[in-house]
C-alpha cells in the first residue's frame, strides 16, 4: 500500500493534529529551503493538477498544510480545490470498506478459489476506470465504488467440460452468493476467464443465487431485472410463484434497501417533504421511477458517501416506517380512510404507487 511519494514525508502532519502542526512546520526553519522549492512549484496550477494525479485526496491536504502559500493553493478556492480532488488517485478507501462488510463463506477456503477486490490505483495489469464520487467529489476507482452485486470470487474449472463458478456480494451485506453466468443459465454469453490468475470481475451482471452457506431454497434472479425494476410501481420480492417467502431470499439485501427508503406520512406532511422540482427523477405525475440501477449505478458513489446516504435514510425523522404497524403520522395526524398515508420516496422525493 505505501507507494513511493514526490514529496517529502518528514514533515506531512497526522490527520489528528493537523492545526497544530501547520504552525510547526511553518516556523520550522531546517528544511525551510526545500519547502520553498516546493512552494515555487505548487503556485503553477498546471504543475499542481500534474502533481494531483498521483497523490490521494488526503495526501493533498497535507500537502496544502505544508505551508501558507501551499494551503492558498489548494485549499482557498472551492472551484480549484474540486478540480484537485477530483484528478487525485483513488485511496482504496471502498476496498477496506468492503473487507470490513464481506464475509467470504467456508466454500473460499476448501476449494482453490480466487478473489478479486483490488483498488484501481495498486492493480497495474488491468485498467479499472475511475471517476469524481458524485456526492462528495472525490476521485473513486470502479472497485471501491458501490455496486449492486460484486462478483469478486471464481472458482476454475475442473475440467475442461465444466464451467467456472462465480460468487459475490450484494451491496455491503456480509454473506457470499452464488452468481450464475449466462452461459450457466444456458444463454450464449461467454464470460472471459481469468488471465494470468486475474479475473474480470462482472459485477452486476449475470444471475443472483442464494448465499453460499443458506439452507434457504429459492429460485434464481436475473440481475438485469431486479436492478432495472421501476420501484416507484413495484416492490423488489423476487420470484415467488411457487408460494416462497416473500421477499424470497436471494433478493431481501435488496427489500431492506428499498423499503427502508419509505416513509408514509400524513397528506399534509407529504406535500411538505415532497420535492416537486425534482421533476427530472418523477414520472408526469410526479411519481418515483427509482430504480437499483439509477440509485447506485447510474450515479458514481463512493462507499463512505454509500454508508452515509443509507444512513441518513434510516435516521429521516418524518413520518413512519412502512414496517411499523402504526396508526399516526409522526405529527400526531391520524391515518383514515379519508387521510391516507402517502409513501415518500426518500431518494427522490417523489410518491411510491401502493
Ligand atoms: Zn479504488
Ligand atoms: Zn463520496
Ligand atoms: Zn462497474
Ligand atoms: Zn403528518
Ligand atoms: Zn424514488
Ligand atoms: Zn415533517
Amino acid at each position: 500500500m505505501a507507494k513511493k511519494r514526490a514529496l517529502p514525508q518528514s514533515g506531512s502532519p497526522s490527520s489528528k493534529k493537523q492545526e497544530t502542526n501547520y504552525e510547526a512546520i511553518r516556523t520550522t526553519k531546517t528544511s525551510s529551503a526545500g519547502l520553498d522549492r516546493l512552494t515555487g512549484i505548487i503556485t503553477q496550477y498546471g504543475i499542481l493538477e500534474c502533481l494531483a494525479c498521483n497523490l490521494t485526496a488526503k495526501d493533498l491536504f497535507s500537502l496544502a498544510l505544508t505551508s501558507r502559500t501551499a494551503h492558498q493553493a489548494i485549499l482557498t478556492n472551492e472551484e480549484s480545490r474540486l478540480n484537485l480532488t477530483k484528478r487525485s488517485k483513488c485511496d482504496s478507501t471502498g476496498i477496506r470498506i468492503r473487507s470490513k462488510h464481506h464475509r467470504k463463506s467456508s466454500w473460499f477456503h476448501k476449494y482453490p478459489c480466487t478473489e478479486y477486490a483490488t483498488c484501481g490505483s495498486e492493480d497495474k495489469l488491468r485498467d479499472v476506470e475511475s471517476h469524481p464520487c458524485a456526492s462528495c467529489g472525490v476521485n473513486t476507482c470502479d472497485e471501491c465504488r458501490i455496486h449492486c452485486v460484486y462478483q469478486s470470487i471464481h472458482l476454475p474449472r475442473d475440467a475442461p467440460d465444466e464451467l467456472p463458478y462465480y460468487s459475490g456480494f450484494v451491496l455491503l451485506n456480509p454473506p457470499e452468493m452464488g452468481i450464475l453466468s449466462p452461459q450457466q443459465f444456458g444463454e450464449d454469453e461467454e464470460w472471459e476467464e481469468p488471465i494470468n490468475g486475474v479475473a474480470k470481475p462482472y459485477h452486476d451482471q449475470g444471475y443472483l443465487d442464494t448465499a453460499l452457506e443458506d439452507d434457504e431454497y429459492a429460485d434464481v434472479e436475473s440481475i438485469e431485472g431486479i436492478i432495472t425494476l421501476n420501484l416507484g410501481r413495484d416492490d423488489i420480492e423476487g420470484n415467488h410463484s411457487s408460494g416462497w417467502h416473500v421477499p424470497s431470499a436471494v433478493v431481501r439485501a435488496f427489500w431492506d434497501i428499498t423499503e427502508q427508503r419509505k416513509r408514509l406520512l400524513c397528506p399534509t406532511c407529504f406535500e411538505k417533504h415532497a420535492d416537486e422540482d425534482n421533476w427530472h427523477m418523477h414520472d408526469d405525475d410526479g411519481m418515483c421511477q427509482c430504480t437499483l440501477k439509477s440509485r447506485f449505478l447510474d450515479r458514481w458513489i463512493c462507499l463512505k458517501c454509500f454508508l452515509e446516504e443509507e444512513k441518513s435514510d434510516q435516521e429521516f425523522p418524518h413520518g413512519v416506517k412502512k414496517c411499523q404497524d402504526v396508526s399516526n403520522c409522526s405529527c400526531g395526524d391520524v391515518f383514515t380512510t379519508y387521510r391516507c398515508p402517502r409513501v415518500l420516496c426518500l431518494w427522490c422525493k417523489g410518491e411510491v404507487r401502493q
